[in-house]
């Protein structure tokens, strides 16, 4: 079984629709594909749907961004997409998704770089919001050459950090929520939390207590010692083990395509 647990689309801040996800999923010849959006469930039906048309099966994910670091990622899978919990979360994020744009836009402002909201606007197709949306426009109008640019330059500098950060929730409740909606916990590339190996196992064994199921173990950027510490975790907590992508599309991250992985998937398929 070939697959990648990670991927964007269009429902927030990748390029390819969810129907355009699935095709080149196939093309990859993957048998399971894991929609994972930032804050949303929106594109899930339709790729559901594309799945079984094109024969691959695809998991209903998601990617919540919980607040005690400024990228801690929590993936939720195979979850009920209806679920009132899920929703009311999903909508707040949005919410405070939309209330950032003007204030990412009145930040680029005050360092002399002029783009229209709209247009920001207008590439997220009235979706969620992300900051690789305003990168991408500020390649178009030569402000930068490149989104990674972008995002060292303006997106993601400590100033922007401190300055113009969205709400997040709790890491416990982004757990809760997901399982509260009959789905299971993965905690998303672990290096990008960005703490030494001591701190990530005791971050860990929390999640755990709180019932995290999985860790995303295999990733594009995971160093093999990386790989091989959480691993370890999941084999001392008695997790699984996911991977993938985060696959965005080339205009976005430009490096990363889909994955083929081979990680045992009956725990998240049943
Ligand atoms: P947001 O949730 O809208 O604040 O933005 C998160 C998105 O921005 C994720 O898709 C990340 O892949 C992307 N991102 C965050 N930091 C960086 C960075 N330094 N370089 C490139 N992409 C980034
Ligand atoms: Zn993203
Ligand atoms: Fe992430
Ligand atoms: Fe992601």
């Amino acid at each position: 079984m070939l697959c990648d647990l990670h991927t964007h689309s269009t429902a927030s801040d990748g390029q390819y629709t969810p129907v355009e996800l699935v095709r080149l999923a196939q093309e990859r010849g993957l048998d399971v594909l894991a929609l994972t959006d930032h804050d949303t469930v929106d594109g899930l039906e339709e790729a559901v749907q594309a799945g079984e048309r094109a024969g691959i099966r695809v998991v209903r994910g998601i990617e919540l961004s919980a607040r005690e670091y400024p990228t801690f990622h929590i993936l939720g899978y195979g979850f009920d997409p209806e679920a009132p919990a899920l929703s009311a979360l999903c909508r707040e994020l949005k919410e405070g998704r939309d209330r950032r744009a003007p204030r990412i836009i009145a930040f680029l402002e005050e360092q002399g770089v002029h783009i229209p909201l709209s247009e920001v606007e207008e590439l997220a197709g009235g979706q969620i919001v992300g900051r690789p949306h305003f990168a991408q426009v500020l390649v178009r109008h030569s402000y930068v050459s490149s989104n990674r640019e972008a995002f060292d330059r303006y997106l993601d500098t400590e100033e922007f950090l401190r300055r113009v950060e969205r709400p997040k929730p709790p890491a416990q409740v982004c757990v809760e929520t997901i399982q509260a909606a009959g789905g299971k916990v993965s905690l998303a590339h672990p290096y990008q939390i960005g703490v030494d190996n001591e701190k990530l196992e005791a971050i860990v064994r929390e999640l755990a207590g709180w019932g995290l199921d999985a860790i995303e173990c295999f990733y594009p950027q995971h160093t093999l010692e990386q790989r091989d510490f959480y691993l370890s975790l999941v084999k001392k907590y008695g997790l699984h083990v996911t991977g993938g992508s985060d696959f965005h599309g080339e205009k976005v991250k430009p490096d990363i395509g889909l994955a083929t992985l081979e990680v045992e998937t009956d725990w998240l398929l049943s």
